[in-house]
């Protein structure tokens, strides 16, 4: 007998590019772009959509996707017709299951090959259509940066050390009682209680190895003027795992595949890794008929990650290893500035405020040829020579983005709140903007209400409008405050 919380989940009320959702400040559109790809001509696009019928403002996600707000009056069979002629809408069958997250930095691996082909097998898939709109794969360059918020996540296999897990294990939450915990390296994942169940996050095994690297890190001496180099952030290197294995002489660390942030010990050659992927969203409705629960996660299933993990190994034949358990929170490294990337190439990074971008910066962003909408709502421009980069990132800073650590922004967001939003408490942007101050530490995230949209998966400080102020809500802190006093106490929980 469905209860009335299963039977609103009946309704994959998902908003899409085809079906708009009714916000309060007008109908909102969101297009989503795999990975958080698209190119400058894409984000012209939308910028002329924007501003000839909504609030002229592109809006990011914490998936990477896009949203445009206040579409009042728009023709739905020329939004259609603008979306699709810009590249944005290849399948209306499957407009809003094409979620796939993906560390937005280009490492090595590249993630955006594996988004690409994951994003066409998907679209081909007649029966992955009834995806429910929730679901998110993310493909992890080993920044182990998406792995854990996905229900499938590709991962390096050499990026999931002892570490990456037993950090995970100690994290307080309802996902992993102690004893499951201890329990799960050692027994294989379908053994994990209905407690342990979560998302299930794939993350690409196999990729990098020390040479490969430290490629990723190396940026050319002489294309960097001395300023410039400390500016440019070293991707980070992850820990190489003895446990993660071969798959294949040809191949030989694979990528695993992680199930609602759980590494239940199944890894797949490269080759094999976007039909893995694919077997697992099947292995998802598999299981959900079976247990008859409108899920939209995997989480949300009895034995979840593990029961899915089970069907995803026997679709491909392939046994499972032994389980690591559940991945540590995301490292969060919005990125910011003139970032390394492989091959000599550089990147620039800017932080978008409150995620909202419009005005001079999209015009600017129009120009490039390739774009990354990142998962903390900002933006990277890839693939420039790095003196490219460094004009990138002034042309960026001048037009009124966020190109250097520290500012009042960095790792700032907020939900819609008011007045885009009917069940906002307060007009979170505008308190949020009134609020703060530079500073570092924690990411801090606004909400209008308990609900929580787009909330980080790590550590971070929430302020959630309570109707007569703010409650702060940081590892070891609850307090409230009124908006105007509220500023402070937010500081001060960063640093805790
Ligand atoms: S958290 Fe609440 S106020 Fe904010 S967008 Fe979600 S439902 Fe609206």
């Amino acid at each position: 007998m469905p209860t009335p919380e299963s039977r609103r989940s009946d309704v994959d009320a998902c908003p899409g590019a085809l079906r708009l959702h009714a916000a309060a400040d007008g109908p909102l559109a969101r297009v989503r772009l795999p990975g958080g790809l698209l190119t400058g001509a894409q984000a012209g696009a939308l910028r002329t959509l924007a501003e000839r019928w909504g609030d002229g403002h592109l809006e990011f996600t914490s998936r990477g996707n896009v949203q445009l707000r206040a579409l009042t009056g728009a023709p739905a069979a020329a939004l259609t017709a603008a979306l699709a002629g810009a590249g944005l809408l290849p399948s209306e069958t499957h407009e809003t299951v094409r979620n796939i997250a993906a560390s937005p930095l280009p490492a090595a691996p590249d993630v955006r090959p594996v988004v690409r082909a994951l994003d066409a097998a998907l679209c081909d898939d007649r029966r992955l259509a009834g995806l429910p709109g929730r679901f998110l794969f993310a493909v992890d360059s080993g920044a182990l940066d998406v792995a854990t918020t996905a229900d499938v996540t590709a991962v390096p296999g050499p990026a999931l050390s002892p570490a990456t897990t037993a950090d995970a294990a100690a994290v307080p939450g309802p996902a992993l009682s102690p004893a499951t915990t201890a329990d799960a390296a050692a027994v294989p994942g379908p053994a994990l209680s209905p407690a342990t169940t979560a998302d299930v996050t794939a993350v690409p095994g196999p990729a990098l190895s020390p040479a490969t690297t430290a490629d990723v890190t190396a940026v050319p001496g002489p294309a960097l003027s001395p300023a410039t180099a400390a500016d440019v952030a070293a991707v980070p290197r992850p820990a190489l795992s003895p446990g993660a294995g071969p798959t294949s002489p040809a191949d030989p660390f694979g990528f695993a595949v992680v199930f609602g942030g759980f590494d239940l010990g199944l890894r797949v050659p490269a080759d094999r890794l976007v039909a893995a992927l694919i077997a697992a969203a099947h292995a998802f409705l598999d299981e959900r008929a079976a247990q008859q629960r409108p899920a939209w996660r995997i989480g949300e299933l009895d034995d979840g990650p593990a029961r899915v993990a089970a069907r995803t190994a026997a679709a491909l034949g392939r046994p499972l290893g032994p389980a690591a358990g559940r991945l540590a929170p995301p490292r969060v490294r919005e990125p910011i500035g003139v970032l390394a990337q492989p091959g000599g190439l550089a990147a620039a990074g800017a932080s978008v405020p409150l995620g909202r971008l419009g005005g001079v910066p999209l015009e600017v962003l129009a120009s490039a040829d390739h774009l990354v909408v990142t998962p903390w709502r900002g933006i990277v421009v890839p693939d420039l020579p790095p003196p490219a980069a460094r004009s990138w990132l002034s042309a960026l800073g001048e037009a009124g983005l966020v190109v250097t650590a520290g500012s009042r922004w960095s790792g700032v967001s907020a939900c819609a709140g008011r007045p885009g939003c009917a069940k906002s408490l307060a007009d979170v942007r505008a308190d949020a903007g009134a609020a703060t101050t530079p500073g570092t530490g924690l990411p801090v995230h606004w909400v209008g209400c308990a609900r929580g949209c787009g909330s980080p998966s790590g550590p971070h400080v929430r302020v959630e409008a309570t109707g007569s102020g703010y409650r702060v809500t940081a590892p070891g802190l609850v307090a409230d405050a009124p908006a105007g006093e509220v500023g402070g106490l937010v500081a001060a929980a960063r640093r805790s």
